[in-house]
């Protein structure tokens, strides 16, 4: 089929996606992938401008998770030589997340191992956020700590956290390829619960597990379906001792026709450059940045990242500019649908019961 790139980013530019079949055709060769960067370019300047925006994750336990995906160094049966420890303290938290948003981070991930909190991990979070809104009052907190169950959600919430973040890893056809103890649907209900408890959502998408590209394309319309406020792109970072571990399938081209269909789909929203990106896009990384316009700055979860000096030059050689916390991330049209918290825990105004 011949694809005319104007014509998607005009509809890009009205939000509206790709059909299966130009997405299936952009990540195959007909089309040039420099055009294709360029075109997915024109809709992440029309919507984030050249600002960067930096995260960071803090992994508050890490390893001995009881859940056995596939593509986790922290899964059961791993033999992965990572850091393994329990919580670390709302006080070593809050150091850490200080240190980042000194460094330029806007908003600070705290991610903990396992199936999902226990009630007692939710007072740790709610403490850990408190801890570190002492410190640095503007960041933006999100907790990613696996299926919620029913409350929980609320709960985070009125301790503060700002979003709450679940990828969907894969899509629903080959879910059970990548995963034996929970389901797609399993993920899909904790993302609802996120939402539906007045959390922007953060839901997002590994590549490099065997999917085919029905696959990535499937993906990209379920999660459309959710209406994600952020999209983290990971690409599998093969850690041996994993069952993932010797699966070295990207190329840079890949990842870079990855994130230009999702820049395609996901036009307004924020396409987050996750793990993977240092260890496949290697030197096409600052063509990322025409795509994606967030990145994660300092360590993933088990494994180390590139330097936040190189980063941050990277960003100014490419002509881009690290987002301040007094920048609005999303444009006007979605950033309204979520209202930042500015009553009950934390305030001295009661909550909204
Ligand atoms: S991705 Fe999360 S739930 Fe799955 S094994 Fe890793 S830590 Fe456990």
């Amino acid at each position: 089929m011949t694809i005319l790139l104007d014509e998607l980013v005009t509809r890009a530019l009205d939000r509206q996606a790709p059909t299966r079949d130009e997405a299936l055709a952009l990540l195959g060769d007909e089309v040039d992938v420099l055009d294709l960067v360029a075109a997915a370019g024109r809709v992440r300047r029309h919507f984030f401008g050249r600002r960067v925006k930096l995260n960071t994750i803090i992994n508050m336990k890490s390893g001995m998770c009881p859940e056995d995906c596939n593509y986790c160094s922290q899964r059961l049966g791993s033999t992965s030589e990572i850091l393994k420890y329990s919580w670390i303290t709302p006080d070593e938290a809050a150091d850490a997340a200080d240190r980042a948003a000194q460094a330029g981070a806007k908003r600070i991930c705290l991610v903990a191992s396992g199936r999902g909190p226990a009630q007692r991990d939710i007072g740790r979070i709610s403490d850990t956020i408190g801890a570190i809104k002492d410190k640095q009052p503007n960041v933006e907190i999100c907790a990613c700590l696996g299926l919620l169950k029913d409350g929980q959600a609320d709960q985070l919430r009125d301790a503060g956290a700002y979003a709450y973040s679940h990828n969907l890893n894969t899509n629903e056809d080959n879910y059970a390829d990548i995963c034996s103890t929970h389901t797609f649907r399993d993920r899909v209900d904790t993302v609802n619960q996120a939402t539906k408890a007045g959390m922007s959502s953060c839901s997002g998408a590994i590549f490099g597990m065997g999917e085919s590209d029905d696959d990535i394309v499937s993906l990209a319309f379920e999660l459309r379906e959710l209406d994600p406020d952020s999209v983290p792109i990971n690409f599998l970072i093969p850690m041996d001792g994993t069952p993932l571990g010797t699966d070295w399938h990207l190329t840079p081209e890949r990842c870079l026709r990855i994130l230009a269909l999702y820049r395609l789909f996901f036009p307004d929203v924020e396409v987050r450059l996750a793990g993977g990106r240092e260890i496949h896009l290697r030197g096409q990384q600052s063509l990322a940045l025409h795509l994606a316009n967030s990145i994660f700055l300092g360590d993933y979860l088990t494994s180390e990242g590139q330097t936040g000096d190189v980063d941050r030059e990277m960003i100014i050689d490419a002509g881009f500019t690290i987002e301040g916390t007094d920048e609005q991330t999303l444009p006007d049209a979605r950033h309204d649908l979520v209202a930042i918290r500015r009553r009950g825990t934390g305030t001295s105004v009661p909550s909204n019961t």
